[in-house]
């Protein structure tokens, strides 16, 4: 009984804050599995606390400290969070999809598991930060430190790394290319666009004239899966 009204308690002095009260610190609070979904915590020192599961969908944390904080299977979509210290926060499978991290800071933080897709991450601090598999397809990475980050198993496509520091991360332009099979242009019309047949995967149709037919040549190609450009810096190989 004390211990889900000290959890109530908790809950009331995050919304004070937001409605004015910004005084008020609100480290270490037990906040696990709350809900506040589009609330402007913007400024607020968060850190230590207890957002386990918590809902911060589309709240406003541009400059919201959450060091150490957990945020483990917490939901930050949409989240504003521009310049936010997530410094040795926990985001363990957390889901960031869509958030404006722009300059926010990772360092050192676990993002194991963790969901940014289509996330804005420019200029944000990853170094050394935990993003094992980690999902960052569409994410802008542009100017990011990566220096020293795990990135085994992230994901990877359409990603911006132009002006970014993937050094001791292991990642190379060589990792980012994918293989695939070099198509013959269309026999009909010569274009060179098709659209995969789903019931066989064999035969294919073309984007401009229809027409069906096999268009692999048996020869490889590889194209890359990022963006990158010649200020991206990466180990020497
Ligand atoms: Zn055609």
């Amino acid at each position: 009984m004390g211990f889900l009204t000290a959890l109530r308690g908790d809950d009331q002095r995050v919304l004070k804050w937001a409605s004015g009260g910004r005084r008020e610190a609100l480290t270490g609070l037990k906040l696990h599995g709350r809900s506040f979904r589009g609330v402007d915590l913007k400024g607020a020192d968060l850190t230590g606390a207890d957002l386990t599961e918590a809902s911060l969908d589309e709240a406003q944390l541009s400059g919201t400290k959450l060091v150490s904080a957990n945020l483990a299977n917490a939901k930050l979509r949409k989240a504003g969070a521009r310049d936010a210290d997530f410094t040795s926060a926990d985001l363990t499978c957390a889901d960031l999809g869509d958030a404006y991290l722009f300059g926010a800071r990772f360092r050192d933080t676990n993002l194991a598991g963790a969901r940014l897709p289509s996330a804005n991450l420019a200029g944000a601090d990853f170094s050394n930060a935990n993003l094992h598999g980690a999902y960052l397809s569409g994410a802008n990475l542009a100017g990011a430190n990566l220096h020293g980050a795990d990135l085994r198993d992230a994901r990877l496509e359409h990603v911006h790394l132009e002006g970014a520091d993937l050094t001791g991360t292991g990642v190379t332009p060589q990792k980012l290319m994918r293989r695939g099979s070099e198509l013959v242009p269309c026999a009909e019309c010569g274009g060179d666009g098709w659209w995969t047949d789903e019931r066989t995967g064999v035969t294919h149709r073309c984007h401009v004239c229809g027409t069906r037919g096999k268009v692999r040549t048996g020869r490889t190609t590889e194209e890359p899966v990022a963006f990158w450009d010649d200020t991206t810096k990466w180990d020497a190989s």
